[in-house]
């Protein structure tokens, strides 16, 4: 059999477990004062490529650029389209092109973001986007973190902790870079042909290789830590000093991996325990030149995602998401032909009065219709009959007491307003 694709297909039973996510981390995004961007889902590829490339070499970029899902378009005038593999490229232009550059922009977004995975397979993930665009302040950096930590929290993980690193800046990073080439060719035969490749060109890939000496001859490698300007570990300072102070715990991880990387000075990934692993939930870092790659104009920017298919099935598998309380629910069927219009108004004067329904579709006996009313959880059902109707009354039940009785026309709605209340 085929295996089926990765993508999204929630069904009407999960859907309030997505919205609930979406809500509580929309709640901490408006204390933040972040606002909401919707981009579209088909991305100009020429625009992708430039971004995603920045600050890569050929090789590198080529790797990345495979992870595209692209629409290719027999006119050869219309641009080469690919589905969005994430937002900050797409982010910058809009504030660029659309938003203006002379303020400050606290931008958030969440939806399907496509890439294929290491397997050329193509696969659909949520992710949440959240971008600090136009200061290059340590507060600014240190806001977002604080941000991501606290949605984490508040999404019900408290266990969440910060992995920390700097990418360093173009002062640094050459030194480093050096230091690491020259350390990659005094132990050349420690390593696989693949991570020696790999780490030459860009010192701060981590090769998800197996072979025990790369992963021994890494970990003896020079850090960039080691490394870093006094600028650069005067400010990566200050950021686990202000983290600690927020009480938000974090570790240095000295082979933190980043996707996409265009990342200077500080990055981090919000890491939490699941089955005895380390699983990273989100992660992201300052890209302060990335914009000038894409637009020309230099915005400094600092930002993170959330995996939300991953925090999902943790919060799934710890039991954390909270069915709400059911809805007041009243069942409306008629046993009569002819009664369409009526029940239709009934439903509409009880919707005025912002009270929920389901209507029976079809002309069924009491016993059914009460069964289904029970089954969809509704807590009352009115049946209209054409007998009762003459006599200006409907029959009501009180599904929760077990009690019916026919009542005026005119007292339909307090009736079911004193059921609602006695209910919750
Ligand atoms: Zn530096
Ligand atoms: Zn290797």
């Amino acid at each position: 059999m085929k295996k089926a694709l990765s993508f999204h297909e929630i069904m009407p039973n999960d859907v309030w477990k997505w919205k609930s996510m979406e809500c509580q981390l929309e709640q901490v995004l408006e204390l933040y004062n972040y606002e909401e961007i919707r981009l579209s889902v088909l991305q100009d590829y020429n625009i992708l490529y430039k971004g995603i490339t920045a600050l890569l070499d050929r090789e590198e970029a080529r790797e990345i650029t495979g992870q595209l899902i692209n629409l290719s378009h027999p006119d050869e005038d219309v641009s080469l389209l690919s589905l969005r593999p994430e937002g900050t490229i797409n982010v910058l232009n809009h504030v660029v092109a659309r938003l203006g550059t002379d303020k400050i922009h606290r931008i958030f977004y969440h939806g399907p973001m496509f890439r294929k995975d290491a397997n050329h397979k193509p696969v659909e993930f949520y992710q949440l986007g959240v971008e600090l665009l136009g200061s290059d302040s340590i507060l600014s950096e240190n806001e977002v973190i604080g941000l991501g930590m606290q949605i984490c929290h508040q999404l019900g993980l408290k266990d969440a902790w910060l992995d920390i690193n700097s990418f360093g800046c173009n002062t640094c990073r050459p030194v480093f870079f050096e230091a690491m080439r020259k350390f990659l060719d005094e132990h050349k035969k420690q390593f696989c042909t693949e991570c020696y490749e790999a780490l030459y060109r860009n010192p701060f890939h981590n090769a998800e290789c197996l072979e025990e000496s790369c992963l021994h001859s890494i970990q003896q490698g020079p850090r960039i830590q080691d490394h870093l300007c006094p600028k650069c570990k005067d400010n990566f300072n200050r950021v686990k000093k202000i983290q600690a102070n927020l009480a938000n715990n974090y570790k240095v991880n000295h082979h933190i991996i980043k996707n996409f990387s265009y990342y200077n000075e500080t990055v981090f990934d919000f890491v939490v325990q699941t089955n005895g692993h380390a699983t990273v939930v989100g992660g992201g870092g300052r890209y302060d030149f990335l914009s000038n790659q894409i637009t020309g104009k230099q915005i400094p920017a600092v930002g993170f995602y959330l995996n939300l298919d991953v925090i999902y099935s943790i919060l799934t598998a710890r039991g954390l998401f909270h069915e709400p309380s059911p809805t007041f629910r009243v069942y409306i069927c008629s046993q009569s032909e002819e009664l369409e219009i009526m029940q239709l108004q009934t439903v509409q004067e009880l919707h005025d009065s912002n009270i929920s329904t389901i209507i029976s579709s079809d002309l069924k006996d009491t016993d059914a219709e009460t069964k289904l009313a029970r089954q969809n959880g509704c807590q009352a059902m009115v049946i209209l009959r054409s007998e009762n109707i003459r006599e200006g009354k409907v029959l009501l039940k009180n599904l929760v007491k077990e009690k019916q009785s026919y009542i005026a026309l005119s007292e339909l709605l307090p009736e079911i307003e004193l059921i609602r209340k006695a209910v919750q």
